[in-house]
C-alpha cells in the first residue's frame, strides 16, 4: 500500500514555521506517513529541520498510498501557479490549522488553507483557496474573503470585510468594520501596508499605507513624513 506522503510546498521561512504545524496534525494518526518539504531550488540543501527536501517531480514518483500537499508559500501568484500544478497532478491540498487556532460558526474555507497559532476566524465567514492568516490574525463576523488572500501577522479584519483574490495584508494592519449593508472592501490584488488603518474602502490593484490608510505615492510618502 506504502504510506501517506504529506508535503510542504516551500521550505523558506514560512515553510519552516507551517511544518511543526502539520506534525502536530498528523502525529496522532496511527497509520504510516512520511513529512517533508518540497521545493523546486533546492541548491545542495537535501534537508532541514529534520526533513527531506525534494522536487515536485521526486514527490511524484516516490511509492505512496496518497500525497496531501500545502502551500506555505507568501507570494499568492505563486501559489496559485502551484495549486494548479498540485490539481492537475491530482494532488489534493490539504488544510493547517494550529492546535490553538479558533474557528467558530459557520465559517467556509476552500482547501489549503493556513491558519497559524492564535488565529481566530469568528462566525458566518467564508474563505476562498489557499487562505493565509500568519500568528496573531483575526478575522470577524460577516467578512467574506477571496482566493489566495494572504495575511500577514497580527492582521486586525473586523466585521462585514469584503477582500478580494489575491490581496495581500501587512502585519500589524486594522480593517475597519463594513456595515451589513455596505462591506468595507479590499480590493483584488490591493497590498495594505504594516500597521495601516484602513478606514474606508481600498480599489483593485491598490497599495495604501498609513493612519488612516491612503494611497502610496511619492507625493503621499512626502506630505506623511
Ligand atoms: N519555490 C518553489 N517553487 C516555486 C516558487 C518558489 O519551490 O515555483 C520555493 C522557493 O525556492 C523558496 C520558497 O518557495 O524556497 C519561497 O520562499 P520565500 O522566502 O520567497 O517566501 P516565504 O517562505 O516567506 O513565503
Amino acid at each position: 500500500m506504502g504510506k501517506i506522503i504529506y508535503g510542504i510546498y516551500g521550505a523558506s521561512g514560512f515553510g519552516r514555521e507551517v511544518m511543526p504545524l502539520l506534525r502536530d496534525m498528523v502525529s496522532s494518526d496511527s497509520v504510516d506517513y512520511e513529512l517533508l518539504f518540497i521545493d523546486d531550488s533546492i541548491g545542495n540543501k537535501s534537508e532541514i529541520n529534520g526533513y527531506k527536501i525534494i522536487s515536485f517531480e521526486h514527490f511524484l514518483t516516490m511509492p505512496a498510498q496518497k500525497r496531501y500537499v500545502n502551500i506555505a508559500i507568501a507570494n499568492s501568484n505563486i501559489r496559485e501557479e502551484l495549486t494548479h500544478r498540485c490539481l492537475k497532478n491530482s494532488i489534493e491540498l490539504i488544510d493547517i490549522r494550529a492546535t490553538n487556532a479558533i474557528v467558530l460558526d459557520s465559517v467556509s474555507m476552500d482547501s489549503g488553507s493556513i491558519l497559524c497559532p492564535f488565529v481566530t476566524l469568528t462566525s458566518n465567514i467564508k474563505i476562498g483557496r489557499s487562505f493565509h492568516a500568519n500568528i496573531y490574525s483575526y478575522v470577524a463576523h460577516d467578512c467574506t474573503i477571496g482566493d489566495y488572500v494572504t495575511f500577514a501577522p497580527a492582521v486586525r479584519c473586523n466585521g462585514n470585510v469584503t477582500v478580494g483574490d489575491h490581496a495581500y495584508i501587512g502585519t500589524g494592519a486594522i480593517i475597519k468594520q463594513g456595515r451589513a449593508d455596505r462591506p468595507l472592501v479590499i480590493g483584488r490584488g490591493a497590498v495594505i501596508g504594516a500597521g495601516a488603518v484602513v478606514t474606508k474602502s481600498v480599489p483593485d490593484g491598490m497599495t495604501v499605507f498609513g493612519n488612516p490608510a491612503i494611497e502610496l505615492t511619492k507625493e503621499n510618502l512626502k506630505r506623511r513624513r
